[in-house]
């Protein structure tokens, strides 16, 4: 049997794109999935049955809109009933492109309160229970933009600069909490390049008419600005990674963000 079989793991944004990914990741280990996002019944219905062929042993559904912290409080609470989130993987996220004259003071604020203050509300009710446990993970999928800037990405790049931050603070504040046996206490982000997803898809539209040429065209010319490896990152490998970090031989990792960049953050 896995040595993640049973645990707990509450993935936000897991309805669609790099989010499901890890779900299915960590389904595929016989774990209990918390499936989150904006998402209607039919929709999350799907994703559950999915994941539970892959083997999750359990599966919920919330609709929280990390905009609201009452919401998130009341998954928070029901999740906590449920046992709580032995790993949390703080991955839901937006963006949008707009240069700073251009970006209203209302994108700014929910781009904030989705990538980064929605993670807060998380790992401030999550962390307390996982140091009861002595074993507890938190993933956070910032991104390349928080750790390097582009233009026209002002909110974004803030919020994920934000988010490491954020998973250092905690990393130092719970280093030292459980023991080798169980795993510790880690809080470690993932900063993902080019990924392909629906969140990219307006920007490789965009810059396929920018060429005026096909979507194959638009991705390999954001990709030969930006990513040394000239190749998008499937989000299955997101997946491998965060399970990696789950890990308890992942005990004395924290505090990181690992970019899968194709070498981006590298130049
Ligand atoms: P996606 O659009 O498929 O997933 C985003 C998820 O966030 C969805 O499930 C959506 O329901 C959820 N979400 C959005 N707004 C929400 C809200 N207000 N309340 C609750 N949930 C909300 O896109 P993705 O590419 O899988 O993005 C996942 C994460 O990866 C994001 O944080 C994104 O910034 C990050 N990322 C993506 C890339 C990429 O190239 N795709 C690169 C770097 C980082």
């Amino acid at each position: 049997m896995s040595k993640f079989h049973g645990k707990t793991a509450l993935i936000t944004g897991s309805i669609s794109g790099i989010g499901l990914a890890i779900a299915r990741s960590f389904a595929s280990e016989g774990m209990r999935i918390v499936v989150h996002g904006l998402a209607d019944e039919r929709s999350a219905d799907a994703v559950m049955s999915e994941l539970g062929v892959l083997g999750a042993v359990e599966t919920r559904f919330f609709d929280a809109d990390l905009r609201d912290p009452t919401a998130v409080g009341d998954m928070m609470d029901a999740v906590a009933a449920w046992g709580g989130a032995d790993i949390l993987v703080n991955n839901a996220g937006m963006q949008k492109t707009a240069s700073i004259e251009e970006c209203d003071f209302e994108l700014w604020n929910t781009i904030l309160a989705v990538n980064l203050s929605g993670a807060f509300l998380t790992m401030h009710r999550a962390l307390p229970l996982m140091t009861q446990k002595g074993y507890g993970r938190v993933i956070n999928i910032a991104s390349v933009h928080g750790l390097v800037a582009s233009m026209d990405k002002a909110p974004y790049v803030a919020s994920k600069f934000g988010l490491v931050g954020l998973t250092k603070v905690a990393a130092l504040e719970y280093a030292a909490q459980g023991d080798k046996s169980k795993g510790g206490i880690t809080i470690n982000a993932i900063c993902p390049g080019w990924t392909e997803t629906q969140l990219v898809e307006p920007q490789i539209e965009e810059r396929a008419t920018i060429v005026g040429e096909d979507r194959d065209a638009g991705i390999a010319d954001l990709l030969a600005e930006k990513q040394p490896s000239r190749r998008m990152s499937d989000p299955s490998e997101i997946g491998q990674l965060a399970l990696w970090l789950a890990d308890p031989v992942a005990h004395n990792i924290t505090g990181t963000s690992i970019p899968i960049d194709g070498g981006w953050t590298a130049q």
